[in-house]
């Protein structure tokens, strides 16, 4: 008997003692009460359906640089990372690549589940291939490393594809690769190690963030740390001439020069195009040339300001609850994985929040246009690089913050993970639903 059957009860021909429908008519309430069951379940489960798509940030997003709210990768005091070289990879350069890592991780804590890839300069193929397979075990997809090693100068971190966990847009490992030019040295491969280390240790502590903090935070550090790769340059020539693209301070001043009434940080830096993609405030994609600044330079110097500003040292900000990286509300779940942008953070949430506590109340939108106020006075007049170079710490303060250990026993001191804790039955199959 089928469905199909269930309409005889309107039927002329109900009364008829006929025993087929008399049997029918017996079992009719089992038979409704099973479709109605059916019926509801399909009703929640759309119901349920509607309300993870419209409040959970969904596992897929944008083509490059999702902006993922969570992070499962924690702080560890012993050093899990691990190293991959294809077959000649420059033993100096490896040695120097690894003490770098070492380094910014015993001043900030190593982050879970990171491997550092390291590609020689145009190789033959099979010098590639362990290397190629370790790394599609690592990222999920196959990773055609050759074809970028054979052209060289590129250094990234990028991501996994297990980036699902609870329907939650999760970042879950960072894969950090070094791919040198022919030109690299072992030094200038440790600088590209104490920027790339630092995403793989920023991407552990949950999001969104502005890509200003990110490029800006890892080419500061490339300054902080530059005396203990090179005892002639300190802080104040690294961010002189040094760091980002060439001289952080003098890119920065040279492109409010260039236009002094445009507000060059608020506009630009806080997101990043992603090919055409561009967020609201951005109504076309900036100029190549001028991208490297608004991220790496403009960045570095935001973070310095953001120091003097808020009257906080660098072992604070990127190692303490009261400073940015290290507090526990990072964490923004309104964020929208495909079309949304950090600056959609409200005020007071997430990173916005973390910034504004650390500033002591000041708003992101406050701190944003006091640094526009410094950068030009109220005639025009852009700020000298003197002046700019006179809100940095002193050289042998940041020469002493480089060489501070992350203090795992102290209890503004947070190792755990930014992920999305536990997870139902119901988020855990649409996790698996959505990585299809
Ligand atoms: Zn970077």
């Amino acid at each position: 008997m089928n469905i199909e059957q269930g309409t005889t009860y309107h039927n002329p021909n109900e009364g008829d003692a006929d025993n087929s429908k008399k049997s029918f008519r017996q079992r009719r309430p089992l038979y409704c009460c099973l479709i109605m069951f059916v019926f509801l379940l399909l009703v929640v489960f759309v119901a349920l359906a509607k309300h993870f798509g419209d409040t959970a940030p969904k596992c897929n997003g944008r083509g490059c640089n999702r902006p993922d709210p969570y992070s499962t990768m924690a702080l560890t005091k012993e050093d899990g990372t691990e190293y991959i070289s294809s077959v000649n990879f420059p033993s100096d350069m490896e040695t120097s690549i690894k003490d770098a890592c070492d380094m910014v991780g015993k001043f900030f804590g190593f982050p879970t589940n990171t491997k550092v890839f390291m590609w020689e300069y145009n190789g033959p193929s099979s010098a590639y291939s362990d290397i190629e397979a370790k790394c599609g075990d690592f990222v999920g997809e196959s990773c055609d490393g050759e074809a970028q090693a054979k052209q060289g100068g590129q250094y990234y971190v990028s991501g996994t594809r297990d980036n699902c966990v609870c329907n939650k847009a999760t970042y879950t490992g960072s894969p950090v690769h070094f791919f040198p030019s022919g030109g690299d040295t072992a030094t200038s491969a440790a600088e590209r190690a104490v920027h790339e280390y630092t995403h793989a240790f920023q991407k552990s502590r949950g999001g969104p963030q502005p890509n200003w903090m990110m490029e800006g935070g890892a080419v500061f550090n490339e300054c902080l740390f530059q005396e203990r790769l090179d005892s002639n340059v300190k802080f104040s020539d690294c961010f002189l001439s040094g760091g980002g693209g060439g001289g952080i301070v003098r890119k920065t001043r040279e492109l409010y020069l260039t236009n002094p009434t445009t507000k060059w940080f608020s506009i630009f830096s806080t997101d990043r195009c992603c090919g055409d993609e561009c967020p609201p405030a951005i109504s076309f994609p900036p100029p190549g040339d001028k991208e490297r600044i608004y991220y790496y330079d403009i960045g570095a110097f935001a973070v310095a300001f953001l120091l003097h500003r808020s009257g906080k040292g660098p072992v604070e900000f990127w190692t303490k609850t009261s400073g940015y990286w290290n507090n526990p509300n990072m964490v923004w779940p309104g964020i929208d994985t495909t079309d949304g942008w950090a600056i959609d953070c409200p005020e007071g949430e997430g990173w916005k929040g973390v910034m504004s506590n650390m500033l002591g109340g000041e708003t992101v939108a406050e701190f944003y246009s006091a640094f526009e106020d410094f950068m030009v006075d109220s005639d025009g007049n852009v700020v000298s690089e003197a002046d700019m170079l006179a809100i940095l710490q002193s050289d042998s303060d940041a020469h002493a913050a480089s060489l501070v250990l992350a203090d795992f026993d102290a209890a503004d001191y947070d190792t755990t993970d930014r992920g999305p804790g536990e997870c139902s039955a119901f988020e855990d199959l649409f996790s698996k639903v959505n990585l299809v």
